[in-house]
């Protein structure tokens, strides 16, 4: 089982480094999120073994439990999942960094509840890119305003912009809408905002998300297998 996480975790690292290569990114430019929701911790244990660092989760309960399982790894989470102001304090308390901000009102609870003890947590904005209606995420015309809010809060640091597109096989489509992304976290930085972390790309679309300038891609069932 364990080469077996080894051989994907080497698999998903050559896709990355083919990509930068590809589209002219510097070598380790992008980084890997390994998403591990519905995932056991025996398989985040083999993932880390074989060099996994960073890992995803987006239910706080299933979260909690495999950090407690996990503790002695010294792993680095991130929180991806929808969030409810109810749980926010187990996130600001147990996690390095948050893609999944929506709204202004749970930014600052997880301000007022991240431990002095800690560093800033690392936040990053969803954005609703194809402005779907059922989707999480800010309306790309509310990103501004929010951004300028939450980047004032003493214990966030906003990092930048995360996106999930609707799902597309068609690579030029897959670009575009990665592209609105950036041109969004552009503007962000000409109002000033010292972002440099773009949060796009997984398993089916991570070849795309390079191209357009992503940092940091969350790759799930390509590291794991399929979902249970
Ligand atoms: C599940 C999930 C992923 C990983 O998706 P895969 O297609 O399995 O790579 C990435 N980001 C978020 C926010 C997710 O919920």
């Amino acid at each position: 089982m364990t080469t077996d996480f080894a051989d994907r975790l080497h698999a998903v690292r050559d896709r990355l480094r083919a990509a930068e290569r590809r589209f002219q990114r510097s070598p380790g430019a992008v980084r890997l999120l390994a998403v591990s929701k519905t995932q056991p911790a025996v398989a985040v244990a083999a993932m880390a073994a074989a060099g996994q660092t960073c890992f995803g989760e987006n239910y706080v309960q299933e979260a909690l439990e495999k950090m407690a399982e996990l503790a002695p790894l010294a792993l680095e989470w991130h929180f991806i999942g929808p969030l409810q102001a109810n749980k926010t304090r187990p996130i600001a308390e147990r996690f390095a960094w948050v893609h999944s901000l929506d709204r202004l009102k749970i930014a600052e609870r997880l301000s007022a509840q991240r431990p002095e003890s800690l560093p800033p947590l690392n936040v990053c904005l969803q954005v609703n890119i194809d402005r779907e209606p059922t989707k999480h995420g800010l309306d790309p015309a509310d990103v501004g305003e929010i951004a300028a809010a939450v980047a004032a809060l003493p214990r966030l640091r906003l990092r930048g912009l995360m996106a999930i597109p609707a799902p597309t096989a068609d690579f030029v489509a897959q670009r575009q809408a990665f592209a609105r992304l950036r041109v969004l976290q552009e503007q962000l930085v000409t109002t000033g905002l010292a972002l440099d972390t773009l949060s796009m790309g997984m398993s089916d679309d991570l070849e795309a998300a390079v191209a357009e300038g992503a940092t940091l891609v969350r790759v799930g069932t390509a590291l794991f297998g399929s979902r249970r």
